[in-house]
C-alpha cells in the first residue's frame, strides 16, 4: 500500500514522501506507523533493487479494505509460485536441502506413496494413495504470503525429526506469537522491520518494536545470508519489508524478548515483497 499514518505526528504519508524524509526521521517514525483505515501496526518497505517502489505493509484487521490493495501488490508476477500446491489434499514434506542438486531434482514434483491401512472390515486391508509434495522453504513462504486458505488449512506437513502436523498448527505469523509458543519448534514467518548488527554479536532480523520477536543470525552466517537473499545495506532500514520464514525454537530472554537463533541457513528463507 502506498499510504500509512504516523501516530507521532498524526500525519498520513505517501511512501514516496516518507522515503524522502531524513534518515533519523524515518528511523523514529517507522516504529510508529499504522494502517490509516484499521489502525493496525504498519511497516515501511524501502525501494528494492529488483524494481519494487517504496511502499508500506501492515497486518490488517479482518475486512480492512487496505488489505486487498496490499495483496494486489504482493501478488505481482514475482509472487506467482509455479511450485505452489493447488491441491490441498497433498501431504507436504519439507525439503531443507536448499540449492543442492538433489533438491533441484524433486522440488515441487508430486510423488505417490501407497500406504496400507486396515479397512476395519473382515480383517482386510486397503491401499490408500497419498500425494506427497516435497516443498522448499521458499515455496512455502510464498504460499503463506499469498494464500490465507493455505495458512489456515488442515493439510498435513511432515518436518524431519519433528513428525507431522497440520499447516494451520505448524506455521505461526510473527504478530500471532504468544507466550504459549515459548520453547516450541514451529515455522515462524512474517515481515521484517529491519536487520542490523546487534548485541550479543549477530545479525538481528527484527519484526517490530525492540521488544518484539527477533531472529538471530550468528556472525559466521550473516554474510552468506545477506548475499543469498540480497539484503542491501541501508543502515538500520536493511531488510525492511522483506518476508522471512524460519524453522526453529522460540526462546524468551530474561527480559522477556522472544527470539529464534538459527544454527544454519537451511532453516531460513527470505524474499522481497
Ligand atoms: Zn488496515
Amino acid at each position: 500500500m502506498q499510504t500509512a499514518k504516523c501516530n507521532l505526528d498524526n500525519a498520513n504519508y505517501h511512501s514516496h514522501q516518507f522515503s524522502a524524509l531524513p534518515q533519523d526521521e524515518i528511523t523514529r517514525k517507522r516504529y510508529n506507523l499504522e494502517c490509516s483505515v484499521c489502525g493496525n501496526h504498519a511497516f515501511f518497505r524501502w525501494q528494492t533493487s529488483n524494481g519494487r517502489e517504496a511502499c508500506f505493509g501492515a497486518y490488517h484487521s479482518d475486512g480492512c479494505p487496505m488489505a486487498a490493495i496490499q495483496t494486489a501488490t504482493d501478488t505481482n508476477s514475482q509472487y506467482q509460485d509455479r511450485n505452489a500446491s493447488s491441491n490441498h489434499e497433498q501431504h507436504i514434506v519439507v525439503d531443507f536441502s536448499y540449492g543442492s542438486a538433489q533438491s533441484e531434482g524433486h522440488a515441487g514434483r508430486p510423488e505417490i506413496q501407497n500406504q496400507l491401512e486396515d479397512s476395519g472390515h473382515s480383517g482386510g486391508r486397503v491401499v490408500r494413495q497419498n500425494i506427497v509434495s516435497h516443498r522448499r522453504l521458499s515455496s512455502l513462504l510464498r504460499e503463506l504470503i499469498t494464500s490465507p486458505q493455505f495458512s489456515s488449512s488442515n493439510q498435513i506437513i511432515h518436518v524431519a525429526g519433528c513428525g507431522e502436523t497440520s499447516v494451520s498448527k505448524f506455521f505461526v505469523r510473527f504478530d500471532q506469537v504468544t507466550n504459549a509458543h515459548a520453547n516450541r519448534f514451529m515455522g515462524y514467518w512474517g515481515m521484517l522491520t529491519c536487520a542490523k548488527e546487534g548485541y550479543p554479536p549477530a545479525l538481528w532480523l527484527n519484526t517490530g518494536m525492540p521488544g518484539d520477536l527477533s531472529i538471530l543470525v550468528p556472525c559466521h552466517l550473516a554474510n552468506t545470508l545477506r548475499s543469498r537473499f540480497g539484503i542491501e545495506d541501508r543502515g538500520d532500514l536493511t531488510a525492511a519489508g522483506m518476508f522471512v520464514l524460519v524453522f526453529g525454537i522460540l526462546h524468551v530472554s530474561m527480559l522477556g524478548k522472544p527470539y529464534i537463533e538459527i544454527a544454519d541457513l537451511c532453516s531460513i528463507t527470505m524474499c522481497n515483497s
